[in-house]
């Protein structure tokens, strides 16, 4: 079994990071307090200083965000001029630095997120994934040519950057969600403000130092290329009242989307918005059982259930209910909890004390509905005492009740038997939510239908593996209260760009559209 840490041990490691990170002593000192979710004591300590490449506290003034995207917004303006795979070049500067910086920053993302050693890695490794990516796509910004009905004319498309890209995340993915609008947001010629979560300033100042030391290597980046604004939800209004920020990618939960949607529509900015999720599976009669253990472990354990992914509901067909159910009773039995630093460690802590609140009144909610609950304790108190380590939950319900319907960050699964697919799709689509999904089959024609227009209403919909860990090649984001954004791969950087289309007549005559006439 894993162990737990003890208060006071962490400090010391934090500040060794940091300084061979390369965050400055400046940036880590002031009011506001950093906490690990290890041992939930003050890491250190960050204010009203602001990270911000190029650009010093003193800068910023009196009012930091303002200026912040005043700076950046002169940034763009220069930007925008300089050859997009030149932009690319930043961009791939800033993934070898974060090659460079990857066991570090990960260690930092352990520390402060609370996320196994692995997952953090794989967080950064996402980080320099997208980078590579939008190098690439650096010269693949394409418009299309298309067909007139003019004669001596010529039709096309082309993109050009929007401005300034303001970005606030959450804490469950406190760098790589940056990385992901950043790297496609340079490529495409924008500036980038980063508001980070209040629960996550330290990665995010790790980041700041790192991207510092790619604007370096590169010479001749405008300061105020990409800045970092620390702070809570006022800092975060800010960004997302200013029409000089063209673009506000907004990353948190749904009652978050819901006060900042309105706020940019009022002033016909853009959103792109990535919020909560209500993540199902579906377990078919012909479904690979080890298999289909393996994924739902992963998906509904992993990361604490704190994955906008997190696998939530599992719809379980009636003839493999039986088979399955001891199975995964005894993986979340004996799941090692505790120190994420440890390698043998599955589960780390909740981000706070009112992710486990709110855990605990769920699972009241669902015993209330008729729900058998197993697991969801708080475990290693007495090491840890500011810290919430919980045995994952798992809760067999008879129906889907509203407690099952609503996202809770942490791990709790609910179980739930099916008779017929169609019902199981029905049952999966009845929540507001509409991230990720997944079902579980051998059959051809049950796979299919999931994934068709009568399927799942998700953003991602996966054949035998879990709806959480999306890699950055494929656009990722969900529908509904999920908010209809799209980031990381396929054709998600036209977000960050507007699109002219542009009519050019090489000839002398004026032949109008649609065969109008107009002689003067
Ligand atoms: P949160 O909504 O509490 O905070 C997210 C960010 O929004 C923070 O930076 C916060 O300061 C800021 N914020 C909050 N209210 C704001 C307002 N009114 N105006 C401007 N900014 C505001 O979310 P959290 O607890 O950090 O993260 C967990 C939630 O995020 C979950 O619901 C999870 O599903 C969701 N999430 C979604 C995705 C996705 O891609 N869909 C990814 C990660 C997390």
């Amino acid at each position: 079994m894993a162990s737990f840490p003890r208060t006071g041990e962490i400090v010391a490691e934090v500040k060794a990071i940091l300084e061979r990170l390369g965050v400055s002593p400046d940036c880590l000192s002031g009011p506001d307090a950093a906490r690990t979710p290890l041992t939930g004591e003050v890491v250190a300590h960050v204010g009203a200083q602001w990270g911000a490449f190029g650009l010093s506290p003193a800068d910023l003034g009196p009012d930091p965000v303002e200026a912040a995207i005043g700076r950046a917004h002169a940034a763009f303006l220069h930007w925008r001029s300089v050859p997009a795979p030149r932009r690319g070049e930043l961009v791939r500067l800033l993934g070898e630095e974060l090659r460079a910086a990857k066991a570090d920053l990960a260690a930092l993302v352990t520390l402060e997120a609370g996320k196994i050693a692995s997952e953090g890695a794989g967080e950064v490794q996402e980080m320099i994934d997208i980078c590579d990516f939008a190098t690439g796509l650096s010269r693949q910004l394409h418009g299309l040519t298309i067909a007139t009905e003019r004669p001596d004319h010529r039709m096309m498309e082309t993109w050009h950057p929007m401005g300034v890209v303001g970005v606030i995340s959450a804490f469950n993915f406190p760098v790589a969600v940056w990385s992901w609008n950043a790297a496609l947001a340079l490529v495409c010629g924008n500036a980038v403000v980063w508001k980070p979560s209040e629960k996550t300033p330290l990665t995010a100042l790790a980041v700041d130092a790192i991207f510092a030391r790619a604007a370096a290597r590169f010479g001749d980046a405008p300061a105020g290329i990409a800045t970092l604004v620390l702070g809570g939800r006022e800092a975060g209004e800010a960004l997302v009242d200013d029409p000089r920020v063209g673009v506000v990618s907004a990353t948190g939960s749904t009652a978050m989307g819901r006060a900042v949607a309105p706020r940019i529509a009022r002033r016909f900015g853009r959103a792109i918005l990535e919020l909560g999720g209500n993540n199902a599976a579906i377990v078919c009669p012909s479904a690979d059982l080890d298999l289909t253990l393996r994924a739902v472990a992963f998906a509904a354990m992993g990361t604490a259930g704190q994955r906008c992914t997190s696998l939530r509901r599992l719809f379980v067909h009636e003839s493999v209910y039986d088979a399955l159910m001891p199975r995964l009773h005894r993986a979340y039995g004996s799941v090692p909890v505790g120190d994420p630093r440890e390698a043998g460690t599955l589960v780390g802590p909740l981000i706070d004390e009112d992710a486990y609140t709110a855990m605990q009144s769920a699972l009241e909610d669902a015993r209330a509905a008729g729900g058998i609950v197993t697991g969801g304790a708080r475990l290693g108190a007495e090491d840890a005492l500011d810290a919430y380590y919980v045995r994952p939950a798992l809760v067999e319900m008879p129906l889907q009740a509203d407690c099952v319907a609503a996202e809770t960050f942490a791990p709790i699964l609910y179980v739930m038997r099916y008779a017929a697919l169609d019902e199981a799709i029905a049952l999966q689509n009845a929540v507001p939510q509409g991230l990720a999904s997944s079902i579980f089959t051998t059959d051809l024609r049950e796979a299919e239908r999931f994934l068709s227009s009568t399927g799942s209403d998700c953003g991602i919909a996966n054949v035998n593996i879990g709806p959480s860990g999306a890699e950055i090649g494929g656009a990722f984001g969900g529908e509904k209260e999920t908010g209809g954004g799209r980031e990381a791969g396929s054709d998600s950087w036209k977000a960050y760009m507007r699109r002219a289309t542009n009519t050019i007549n090489y000839g002398s005559r004026l032949p109008l559209a649609q065969g109008v006439t107009f002689e003067v």
